[in-house]
């Protein structure tokens, strides 16, 4: 009974916080905000909600409220961050469609929660996601379970969207939504897997062609949304039964502001980048909401995840923040992001 009852509190959108820790002697100089997180008191809700109480740096100063279902301190490891994914992966084999983001400014961690570093206990979401639905799907096999893995890497890039696959593609890449079937994208290749070496295998093509379609990565990184998308079919042969899920993993743009704009160009990226995430936002709080509209059509990102946000749907935000005092405006723009999600 209790199991339940903490079951819908954590209800079908959570929302992380996570704090990087520096990495570098020249980040160790800098000025560093001063944030303290206070656990609520409470049964065994007490693990699953945390606050942020304060965050001051200096000049600027704010004293105030945050809450998350989790927060992250800068020590936590990758595994940690991945203990309650582990649970919606889990899910999405059981038919659920799965969301996750990564949401903060550019530098606040969120390539390195997604993708993670080179180290096998660096390694992040992605990587952590595929391992475990391997593992899952073998073990399943044995009860009579066969289950088909497909995988779809794309960027949205300026409204525009882009196969990760198939760099040189010619082909209009565009949504196209259907009643009950959810959104699929025309052109865009969706690759069948047979394991989770050859998954990541792709997954390492869809990095290099994003990086390679570039002028300057980082730039166009952190300008552009990069979706990882993997489609798990499982049937059960003697019994007619097939469970169709799908996980979403989803490294955001960079949620800073503008600073002074250079040119025309720039301007309609950072309109197109902030109106997305705006969108993003309006439709969780939306959904958590329970309103009657749900705005999915105002932005490529949340029409393509239309099919996976909503309804039964399980969506995870994680909001990075980078510790820093000149950090401190963003820090502070991203957890109200948060907070008007949820
Ligand atoms: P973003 O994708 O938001 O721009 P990154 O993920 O690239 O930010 O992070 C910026 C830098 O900080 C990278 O060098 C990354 O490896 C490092 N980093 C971020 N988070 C952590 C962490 N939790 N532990 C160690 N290094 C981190
Ligand atoms: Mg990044």
């Amino acid at each position: 009974r209790l199991h339940n009852v903490i079951q819908d509190l954590k209800g079908n959108i959570r929302v992380f916080c996570r704090i990087r820790p520096p990495i570098s002697s020249s980040e160790l100089e800098l000025l560093q905000c001063s944030i303290s997180f206070v656990d609520h008191n409470g049964l065994e809700i007490r693990k699953t909600r945390e606050s942020i109480s304060q965050i001051t740096g200096k000049p600027q100063e704010f004293k105030g409220e945050f809450t998350f279902d989790r927060v992250f301190p800068p020590e936590s490891t990758q595994e940690e961050v991945f203990e309650d994914l582990a649970q919606l992966v889990q899910s999405a084999l059981d038919g659920y469609n799965v969301c996750v983001f990564a949401y903060g400014q550019t530098g606040s961690g969120k390539t390195f929660t997604m993708q993670g570093g080179e180290e096998l206990d660096q390694r992040g979401m992605v990587p952590r996601t595929i391992d475990l639905i391997f593992e899952a799907i073998k073990k399943f096999n044995n009860c009579g379970w066969n289950y088909t893995i497909q995988a779809s890497f794309l960027e949205i890039y300026n409204e525009n969207i882009r196969d990760l696959l198939n760099i040189n593609n010619t082909q209009k890449l565009e949504i196209y939504h259907n009643e009950g079937k959810g959104s699929t994208v025309t052109n865009l290749t969706i690759q069948p897997i047979e394991s989770a070496v050859e998954l990541k295998q792709y997954m390492s093509l869809a990095h290099r062609n994003r990086a390679t379609a570039a002028t300057n990565f980082n730039e166009h990184s952190s300008r552009s949304h990069a979706v990882t998308k993997i489609y798990i079919e499982g049937t059960l042969e003697d019994q007619n039964i097939i469970l169709k899920g799908t996980i979403n993993l989803v490294d955001l743009a960079g949620s800073e502001s503008a600073k002074v704009t250079i040119n025309d160009e720039r301007l309609t990226e950072t309109k197109n980048i902030n109106k997305s995430l705006a969108t993003l936002g309006d439709v969780i709080s939306a959904l958590f909401c329970k309103s009657k509209h749900i705005p999915y059509r105002n932005s490529k990102l949340t029409y393509l995840l239309q099919s996976c946000l909503g309804g039964n749907s399980k969506t995870l935000m994680v909001v990075n923040i980078a510790p820093f005092e000149e950090c401190f405006n963003e820090s502070i723009n991203s957890l109200r992001f948060a907070a008007k999600v949820k």
